[in-house]
């Protein structure tokens, strides 16, 4: 079984995906840090992003693998481990860019194919349900307030900080520009953009828990398995 998450940035894939493959016992496909280490593999080389051909390259020769034991997920591009490399605000930035790259889009897609091959899977990214995999059994479209979203990425980055600290709240006003920055080009590129499928599940996480959330989605699962 397949079970597509696809949404903005921040809206809480990750966590959701998480749980849900622990819950099920599925692999997790974290579709956006095979993305990440495209991009951080081309700035870490001195690739000109700018360059289609030469970011293209990369990513048609790129060995990216994971360690999806290890929890969280541990990534490793070429055998090298870029795990912490890859959720940089500098990674962030650029990210998108390369993305929009139909030859790195196509060059990923066969490698997320591959990883479901023969099993049980929950993928998280923006074109999961639309174009990886159209024939998913379970489809979710998850939003989030944009504020909200921006909120919860900082905490992560700092639990148990105060979003009254002005540090913080000035952080927050930054990743609220970055997401937003970010959902326009993911959203409005040609290919593979950032779009509900028809048949998707939509979910807007803003006003509930993630435990609120996982349980109606297992739920949604457990009806399309039986
Ligand atoms: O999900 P995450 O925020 O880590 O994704 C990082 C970036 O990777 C997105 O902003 C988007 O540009 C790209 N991405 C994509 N298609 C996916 C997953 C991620 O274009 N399926």
């Amino acid at each position: 079984m397949i079970i597509a998450i696809d949404g903005p940035a921040g809206s809480g894939k990750s966590t959701i995906a998480n749980e849900l493959s622990h819950a099920f016992g599925f692999a997790k496909l974290d579709t956006g840090a095979m993305y990440r280490t495209v991009a951080f593999v081309c700035a870490d080389r001195g690739v000109d992003l700018d360059d289609e051909g030469a970011v293209t390259d990369i990513a048609d020769h790129l060995d990216i693998s994971f360690d999806t034991e290890a929890d969280p997920v541990r990534v490793f591009a070429d055998g090298r481990e870029v795990t912490t490399e890859i959720r940089t605000p500098q990674t962030d930035r650029i990210v998108s860019k390369v993305s929009a790259y139909p030859g790195v889009r196509h060059a990923l897609l066969a490698c997320q194919r591959a990883f479901a091959r023969d099993r049980d899977v929950v993928a998280e990214g923006r074109d999961i349900g639309t174009v990886v995999f159209p024939n998913a059994e379970l489809k979710v479209f998850l939003t989030a307030d944009p504020r909200e979203r921006a909120k919860r990425r900082v905490l992560q980055r700092h639990p148990g900080a105060s979003i009254d600290d002005a540090h913080i709240a000035a952080e927050i006003e930054e990743t609220l520009a970055d997401l937003a920055r970010r959902d326009d080009l993911d959203a409005h590129r040609q290919t593979a953009p950032l779009k509900a499928a028809d048949d998707a599940v939509h979910i807007d996480s803003t006003a509930y828990g993630i435990d609120e959330i996982v349980a109606k989605i297992a739920e949604l699962s457990r009806t399309r398995r039986a």
